[in-house]
């Protein structure tokens, strides 16, 4: 168990990736603290599942995002995570689902990382890890807010990756392309109405038609990333965008 004695915080994970990444770092042994919304119940039951504690902390108020990375103390893993998803022609995007967007997709990694990175130069260790996405690298029409912040934090983590590379730290982001979770799930809908697709339609032309092979990533698969990209071998990898698309992005 390679992460003994590790603290690891994991944004938005409650459900889906974040959950995903929770499990395979804790299942290294490292001590994790969770964040993000969902059941008081099923929350308090992942808690004991992973010896996990929790943080309720809406990562678009700067004041909880404080009061989040005070509360967990000095973290040696950071996965900044969560992410909402809107689909809309620009014209109709609503200006209040824009902000929120890129609040919580950029601006909240800003604020974590700032925020836990001098504990990080202290130890001379550290692991920051941001779930971009495909839409890092390309884009798809009608989701112009999601694509602004996934290439933004695409920019951003090459920066601070050579900010940080002397101290022992490196960051980088792991970009899936479409994985079964709740986000997916939400967005066939407004899918739907968009492009005026049936629930197949959405799902075989347009989720699936550009990762060559033809099948959602699993949440495990990119934990199982995350965690390797916090091991000791994994020191020079910093500053990469490592994509999980089944070749999508390879076109
Ligand atoms: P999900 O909806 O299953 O999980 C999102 C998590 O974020 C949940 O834990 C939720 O409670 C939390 N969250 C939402 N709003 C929050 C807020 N204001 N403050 C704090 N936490 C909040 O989604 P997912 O599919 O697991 O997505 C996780 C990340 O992976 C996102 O950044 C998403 O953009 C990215 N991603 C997902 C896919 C995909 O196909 N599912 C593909 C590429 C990238």
């Amino acid at each position: 168990m390679f992460l003994e004695g590790k603290r690891a915080l994991v944004t938005g994970s409650t459900s889906g990736i974040g959950l995903a990444i929770a499990r395979a770092l804790a299942g290294e042994g490292a001590e994790v603290v969770l964040n993000g919304f969902g059941d008081e119940g099923e929350i308090a039951e992942l808690c004991k599942e992973l010896g996990a504690s929790h943080s309720g902390a809406d990562l678009t108020d700067v004041a909880q995002v404080e009061a989040m990375m005070e509360e967990a103390g000095e973290i040696d893993i950071l996965v900044n995570n969560a992410g909402v998803q809107h689909v809309s022609p620009v014209e109709d995007f609503s200006v209040d689902k824009w902000n929120l967007i890129i609040a919580l997709n950029l601006t909240a990694a800003f604020h974590t990382t700032r925020l836990a990175v001098p504990g990080m130069k202290k130890k001379g260790w550290g692991r920051i890890i941001n779930t971009a996405s495909a839409h890092s690298k390309v884009a798809s029409p009608f989701k112009s807010a999601y694509n602004a912040s996934k290439h933004g934090i695409a920019g951003f983590t090459k920066t601070i990756a050579l900010e940080l590379a002397e101290h022992g730290v490196t960051a980088n982001c792991i970009s899936p392309g479409y994985v079964w979770t709740p986000l997916i799930e939400g967005q066939i809908p407004d899918t739907m109405k968009a492009r005026g697709m049936t629930r197949e339609q959405v799902i075989n032309d347009v989720l699936l038609v550009k990762q060559a092979t033809k099948k959602f990533v699993q949440p495990e698969e990119v934990g199982a990333l995350a965690a390797f990209l916090c091991r000791e071998e994994a020191q020079n990898v910093n500053g990469a965008n490592w994509s999980v698309d089944g070749g999508w992005t390879a076109e």
